[in-house]
């Protein structure tokens, strides 16, 4: 098991456990671990990233590495940059949804992708070995990657019919969230020829607006703005721009399973007999959408990082988990939520319906999640004990119970925070009110709460 990388690299609140010496450090480490240059380095919008941004760059000239600095871009623009670029590896400076005193390191591989869970114990070898520091005779260089925004957009553009999309006039509402797509998407939807519509578009490392992380209870002046304009759909964005989570034209938030397989089914359908990766904690729905399209499902553990890479292995198509991380292999096998915006521009423009009548075709599912807060400790003897469950189950990733065919449970301790999460899925909006309710209870009494 990593130490130091989470769910979603490496994470902490700077100046507490993200200290300039730690940062420098793991730069070392990753410089160790890249071996070749130029590295392309790139930054969210909180207020520690520039900072951080100077140490990870001078610690690489330091170990011999040239970089160069995107400056302020989401993720998936970073990692597009990295792969289209030609550089040998990328660095993102960002700590995504978490609140604004924290902040991460993400590294990439040059395919423009996150370093694989194994390659993660690789740099944290050479992080505790400390054998790389000032190893190198020569300095390496610091420059500027002007074209990032610019490479990220076209090939965005490439993925979708652009004559079709601007031919639709489409009014969009976006959600900034105070975070980094403010310098990509309203720039894209304007190209596509869209009216936009903007809501916390400021950049503002403090994340004054609704937060960092797009729920359906922080997202209702996005639903208000959608109806009040009569655009074709919302659609929010969390800190580092990887996730977006969408609101339909009568302004009703779709969690990121809907809108998954919205999303999916149009994909599926034009490309029969594809691959889609999601995690085991994603809407069942997808299976039923694959099978009518002779496509297979691939589940793995939770994190973004396991579906990505699993999707580079079986060039999958899709993937996605129920948060709002959405990938479309053809593009890039990381969440990107411009281009899953993008994707869903393009549906529109091709069926020439609206987002509702096209949520009205998809099977009919109800999903549900929410969390308890609890220690480590805690959290163990919750997963030990709902793994003594008479219903059949899976283990591989906390404990997810199947009741019967459509209705189960999961239960999960968090990577990135001290609390377990709980999914559900059900048949009907009772049942699953009834199955998230009894578990709770159960979980609650394990505690002793
Ligand atoms: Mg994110």
């Amino acid at each position: 098991m990593a130490k130091l990388f989470g769910t979603n690299g490496i994470r902490g609140v700077f100046g507490e456990n993200l200290t300039l010496d730690f940062i420098s450090e793991i730069a070392f480490a990753l410089a160790a671990f890249f071996k070749k240059s130029p590295i392309l380095v790139g930054y969210d919008g909180r207020e520690s990233s520039v900072v951080i941004t100077k140490i990870i760059s001078s610690s690489l000239n330091s170990a011999g590495l040239d970089c160069a600095i995107s400056g302020l871009v989401p993720t998936p623009c970073l990692q597009y940059a990295t792969k289209i670029l030609g550089y040998k590896g990328g660095i993102m400076i960002t700590a995504s949804h978490n609140p604004p005193q924290y902040n991460g390191i993400k590294a990439m591989a040059r395919d423009g992708v996150e370093i694989s869970r194994e390659d993660e114990l690789k740099v944290e070898k050479f992080f505790f070995r400390r054998s790389s520091k000032l190893s190198s005779k020569r300095l390496g260089t610091t420059t500027q990657e002007n074209r990032a925004i610019e490479t990220y957009l076209k090939g965005i553009k490439k993925q979708i019919n652009t004559r079709k999309i601007k031919s639709r006039k489409f009014t969009i509402v976006l959600d900034l969230g105070n975070g980094a797509q403010a310098t990509t998407c309203p720039r894209l939807c304007q190209e596509l020829g869209c009216k936009v519509i903007t809501i916390n578009e400021r950049i503002d490392g403090l994340f004054p607006g609704r937060g960092t992380e797009p729920t359906p209870e922080n997202l209702q002046s996005l639903s208000e703005k959608v109806v009040e304009s009569h655009a074709d759909f919302g659609v929010a964005f969390d800190g580092d721009g990887d996730r977006s989570i969408f609101c339909d034209n009568e302004g009703k938030i779709l969690t990121g399973d809907r809108s998954a397989i919205l999303l999916s089914k149009f994909i599926l359908e034009k490309n029969p007999g594809s691959t889609v990766v999601t995690t085991i904690n994603s809407t069942s729905s997808i299976e039923e959408v694959a099978m009518k399209t002779k496509s297979k499902v691939i589940r793995t553990r939770v994190g973004s990082v396991e579906v990505s890479r699993k999707m580079v292995l079986t060039k999958a198509t899709i993937g996605f988990e129920e948060n709002g991380g959405f990938m479309y292999g053809r593009h890039n096998q990381v969440r990107d939520g411009a281009m899953t915006m993008a994707l869903a521009m393009d549906l529109l423009a091709s069926s020439g319906r609206s987002m509702l009548e096209e949520m009205a075709l998809l099977p009919p599912s109800f999903t549900t999640k929410g969390k308890i807060e609890c220690s480590k400790d805690e959290a163990t003897k919750i997963i030990e004990s709902l793994k003594r469950d008479d219903h059949r189950k899976i283990t591989t990733d906390g404990v997810k119970i199947f009741i019967d065919k459509s209705n189960w449970v999961m239960m999960r301790p968090s990577g990135t925070e001290p609390i377990v999460r709980i999914y559900a899925e059900s048949n009907s909006q009772e049942n699953l009110d009834n199955l998230f309710a009894k578990y709770m209870s159960k979980i609650k009494s394990i505690i002793g709460r």
